[in-house]
């Protein structure tokens, strides 16, 4: 939190509201649980013991409708797009999407000869974070977090970034 002053032995913080807003929300971030191909095992260490992303208020949940964050943890089929489009839709807003490895970022080693594998998730989904790598290590996955954690706290809570990219688009083409 910025321009908080503390006050002797009282340990009081005055922050402004928009700022307590944006720690609560990036100190609770909440993904949904689901997995695609081998990224998804490195993502699965990342909730372990070992790298603990509750320490950071980061733990999965099993429905979208409880969720803030889709990680995309995996190859994207063409298949499985339309799947994955629609657990966006069901998450509520504000709500995120981190980019996990080459094959959600570009389509990986499919690139070329994989007819049967999307070219980016950022064609289906907007996405916030990419964390590259084939696939990336858990303290990857962390910097991902915690450059996530850092757009949110820019944001106005009241407005998350998408409606703020809308309202400039809606600008521009005035
Ligand atoms: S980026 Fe590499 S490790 Fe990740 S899903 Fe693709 S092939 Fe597997």
């Amino acid at each position: 939190m910025q321009d908080r002053i503390k006050t002797g032995d009282g340990g009081i913080i005055l922050t402004s509201a928009e700022d307590l807003l944006n720690w609560a929300r990036l100190s609770s971030l909440w993904p949904m649980g689901f997995g695609l191909a081998c990224c998804a095992i490195e993502m699965i260490a990342t909730y372990a013991s070992h790298y603990d992303l509750e320490r950071f208020g980061i733990f999965p949940r099993p429905s979208p409708r409880q969720s803030d964050v889709m990680i995309v943890a995996g190859t994207v089929t063409f298949k499985m797009a339309d799947r994955l489009r629609r657990l966006y839709e069901q998450m509520p807003e504000p709500r995120y999407v981190i980019s996990m490895g080459s094959c959600s970022n570009c389509g990986g080693p499919y690139w070329e000869h994989g007819y049967h594998v999307v070219k980016g998730v950022d064609r289906i989904v907007p996405v916030d974070v990419y964390v590259p790598g084939c696939p990336p290590r858990p303290e990857a996955l962390i910097g991902g977090f915690m450059r996530l954690q850092e757009k949110i706290r820019r944001e106005h809570p009241l407005a998350p970034q998408m409606l703020l990219d809308m309202e400039a688009k809606a600008a521009e083409a005035v």
